[in-house]
């Protein structure tokens, strides 16, 4: 045995235990009952801390593309930093990079990067937007593919021309390709001709700060995320892919995702951490402006929300992290539809959720389910998600006793501010071993640039 994890409080999906768990070759070599472990190089003490799988994180952004464009914001050095340093060992990056891969040769440049740069294990989501491509992006382990339906007014970031659809027919026509090549279909739901009206009528009341934004994108009960879920839900009837939402914020979504898994339609979704913790409060929304947005979430979904997260009509918590400078929040003061959108949150969510759990709102077990098992479940991520003897030994300790407070000056990220500042969390992670060496110990990410690996993902047909 290469290395013992003695004694701490083991949490999988399904239950919680005092184990330790020993790993040999990068691989979980065995669970063991608290004094009848077998010898070990190396002893970590767990005792008083849990041990969880590594989170597997399917929606992330990490800006860097192969041509220069975004890296300002964050790179895939730096994002990994954070993912280390919270607990995810697989980051899963979404394609709104320059330019964005939708071809095979631009996917393999990608790919490259990450070789070269990736801390924590990694893979990423083309755009389908290339009929003929499609085929050739499938062949490469890749975990799923990405729309955005929403196409950005007054801005050209992070909904970049080229790579939002919401003509239906094409949605249609990319759906069929996917459930041809059994490859997951993620799509950020958005209703674009409805947001164009409801824009409008802001616009013309000279209603354009960030507030005038957040109460647009959940105008009318957040009727431009119900219509658009609707619509892809009757779709993927249509061609039978394996569909995943986005972006899962109000409680009618919630009902319409329900209603389809009822009927046996092959549809998952996530919901972000934004919608649990940040936008789902008004006062969060006035005091941080577009430093708060993602999307305002108010405040009458949250218990059809916890509800769904709980029950698992939601099935996964995804990050969205979307890294942004402060100028670039800035100008959301004046004009919330200038300002770029999305939180980084990958550095913190797994306290939030662990501290959500210690307050009652979920379960351990179902946090650990759906940070990890059960995204690698629907999407196949291979040796992934779960502290089973055979597994890549992915294992974070964390601390769920001690209370720390979320700090600007421990931000990983480069643009160095978090919406989260000033929070008192439990949950922090001590320790994240990723295939069995520390890539995040003592406070200090210590994974090698390149350590990374292809998170390789294989679809049951
Ligand atoms: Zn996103």
């Amino acid at each position: 045995m290469d290395s013992l994890i003695k004694n701490g409080l083991l949490v999988t999906s399904t239950n919680q235990i005092q184990a330790s768990v020993g790993s040999k070759d990068g691989l979980i070599a065995g669970i063991y009952d608290p004094g009848e472990e077998p010898k070990a190089n190396e002893i970590i003490e767990a005792e008083g801390l849990a041990i969880l799988p590594g989170a597997v994180d399917m929606h992330s952004h990490h800006r860097q593309g192969s041509e220069p464009g975004f890296e300002y914001k964050d790179t895939i050095y730096t994002s990994t930093q954070q993912c280390a340093a919270g607990g995810v060992t697989t980051s899963v990056a979404m394609p709104n990079v320059n330019p964005p891969p939708n071809t095979l040769d631009l996917l393999k440049k990608q790919f490259s990067i990450y070789e070269s740069d990736s801390i924590v294990d990694w893979n990423f989501n083309p755009a389908p937007t290339v009929n003929d491509e499609i085929p050739l992006l499938a062949k490469q382990g890749i975990a799923a593919f990405k729309i955005f339906m929403v196409v950005d007014t007054g801005r050209n970031y992070p909904h970049m021309p080229g790579i939002g659809v919401h003509d239906h027919g094409r949605l249609l026509e990319i759906m069929q390709h996917c459930a041809k090549v059994n490859i997951p279909l993620m799509i950020h739901p958005h209703d674009q001709a409805l947001m164009d009206v409801i824009e409008k009528e802001f616009w013309e009341r000279q209603e354009r700060d960030a507030l005038a934004y957040a109460k647009a994108y959940a105008a009318h009960d957040g009727v431009i995320w119900e219509t658009a879920i609707a619509t892809v839900l009757r779709l993927q009837r249509a061609a039978g892919c394996h569909l995943h939402i986005l972006h899962t914020q109000t409680s009618g979504s919630v009902d319409l995702i329900r209603q389809a898994k009822a009927a046996g339609q092959k549809v998952t979704c996530e919901i972000n951490p934004w919608a649990l913790f940040l936008g789902c409060d008004w006062s969060t929304i006035e005091r941080l402006g577009s430093y708060a947005l993602s999307y305002w979430v108010p405040e009458k979904n949250a218990p059809g929300l916890w509800e769904g997260l709980n029950d698992g009509t939601i099935d996964i918590v995804a990050t969205d992290h979307a890294p942004h400078t402060s100028e670039e929040k800035e100008i959301g003061w004046q004009d919330g539809w200038k300002a770029h959108t999305g939180t980084p949150s990958t550095q913190f969510y797994i306290s939030m959720l662990l501290t959500a759990a210690l307050e009652g709102k979920i379960s351990l077990e179902r946090v650990v389910d759906a940070v990890a098992t059960n995204p690698a479940k629907i999407f196949g991520v291979q040796n992934k998600g779960d502290i089973v003897p055979g597994n890549h030994a992915d294992i974070v300790l964390v601390d769920l006793e001690n209370e720390y407070e979320i700090k600007d000056e421990d931000v990983l990220s480069l643009t160095g501010w978090t919406p989260y500042a000033g929070r008192r969390l439990r949950g922090k992670t001590i320790l994240t071993l990723l295939r069995g060496k520390p890539v995040y110990k003592d406070g200090k990410v210590v994974g090698d640039k390149g350590y990374g690996e292809q998170a390789i993902a294989r679809q049951s047909t």
